[in-house]
């Protein structure tokens, strides 16, 4: 394949949510094609592609399809199956490598390559039997930890707060004896995320972190520039392009933080695609994080990460929905400054993220007055 791929060129999209929706929306405004291959039947988000295919991912039909429209390939979610990673990426250039979303989707593999490559994370403890569960929880600080399931959280699934003395039997039986880590809980002053784009020829641009508040364990707002000392965001930066070399990465890639009360900053966990706390970055900043993947993915030159204005972004999730109707859009506008996104999702569930609104703002100490107003507008209780 000969880079840079110009425009005409068509991107194959693995997953079929928001961030490839908006990847698509980001490569039709420059000339390029999409095909999603999002493994089920409702392609709501994904139906901006050029091409959906529904297919589940161990269709191979559906794999020669892909392969042979796609020119390259890249993922919108990192729960791919590695064994179709590896096939795609021995046909098509896949950006990430497979390596870097293998490490990504499995938190035992994360946490370890983190300790393996001197940076710093909570401490965490490896859990593939009820021995090593019993033995961790005796070594586990006053604190009490979080034990989360090795594969497939996110957004808080899979987690349960320990404090150390609980039957380890139960524990391991509540967790149906699947590996997990046991993680440290630290006490946190905030968290913070950093989006670091590299190119294929080792470039590097860096956003401003974001300041992530969270509810419910799911991204509530994200406010930028994030309002922490200039020394964290220094460590935060530096340590999320020292993830990016490790893994050899190509495109961008999110680094979660947090940071503690004791001043550490940790990385809590990595996303190998763009990340519901860069959103802002399509109005508030010179390139998004969506152009940065396509630039980054194509061999084009990486745009620039300038935030052009701080900004606050606040999720949709489907909670917010009245029961027939919709909440308060023209309200929500009133407010200077501010985007509406809606991801195309039909149906408004608990929890689910239909979308977000993102506010620019003279300066970051408007947010909290803003998130407020919103709050109250869309009639969420703090
Ligand atoms: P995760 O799915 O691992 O990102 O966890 C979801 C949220 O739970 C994080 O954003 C934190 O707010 C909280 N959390 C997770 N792990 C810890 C920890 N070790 N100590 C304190 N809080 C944590």
């Amino acid at each position: 394949m000969d880079f840079p791929l110009l425009p005409g060129s068509t991107i194959g999209i693995l997953g079929g949510g928001q961030l490839g929706r908006m990847l698509t929306a980001c490569a039709h405004r420059s000339g390029y094609r999409t095909i999603s291959w999002i493994g089920h039947p409702d392609s709501g988000p994904a139906a901006q592609a050029d091409q959906v295919i529904e297919e589940p991912f161990d269709d191979p039909d559906a794999l020669q399809r892909f392969l042979e429209e796609a020119d390259v390939a890249t993922v919108e979610f990192e729960n791919i199956p590695l064994s179709l990673l590896q096939q795609i990426e021995q046909a098509l250039p896949l950006f990430p490598n497979a390596r870097a979303i293998e490490i990504s989707q499995h938190r035992e593999r994360e946490k370890s390559f983190l300790r393996e490559s001197g940076i710093p994370c909570a401490d965490f403890w490896v859990i593939d039997s009820l021995e090593a569960l019993e033995d961790a929880l005796q070594e586990l600080p006053e604190r009490g930890g979080i034990l989360k399931t090795a594969e497939f959280g996110y957004d808080g699934k899979g987690q349960l707060r320990v404090a150390g003395d609980e039957n380890a039997t139960d524990l391991w039986e509540q967790f149906a004896g699947q590996r997990a880590v046991l993680e440290e809980f630290v006490g946190l002053e905030t968290e913070v995320s950093v989006l670091v784009a590299r190119a294929q020829d080792g470039t590097i641009e860096v956003y401003d972190p974001a300041e992530n508040l969270h509810r419910n364990h799911i991204l509530d707002v994200s406010i930028v520039p994030a309002r922490i000392d200039e020394s964290y965001l220094e460590q935060s930066r530096d340590i999320a392009v020292k993830v990016a070399e490790s893994l050899d990465y190509v495109g961008i890639l999110a680094v979660e933080f947090f940071i503690t009360q004791r001043g550490r900053v940790l990385v809590n966990e990595m996303a190998p695609r763009p990340h519901n706390s860069g959103h802002h970055t399509i109005e508030a900043c010179a390139s998004s994080q969506f152009e940065q993947q396509l630039r980054a993915i194509t061999g084009l030159p990486l745009g620039s990460p300038r935030l052009l204005s701080p900004a606050v972004m606040m999720n949709l999730l489907g909670d917010v929905w009245p029961e027939t109707g919709q909440p308060a859009w023209p309200e929500l506008l009133s407010t200077p400054g501010t985007t509406l996104h809606l991801y195309g999702k039909q149906e408004a569930r608990v929890g689910r993220k239909m979308g977000h609104a993102t506010t620019l703002l003279a300066a970051a100490d408007e947010a909290d007055s803003v998130i407020a107003l919103q709050r109250s507008t869309l009639g969420i209780e703090v």
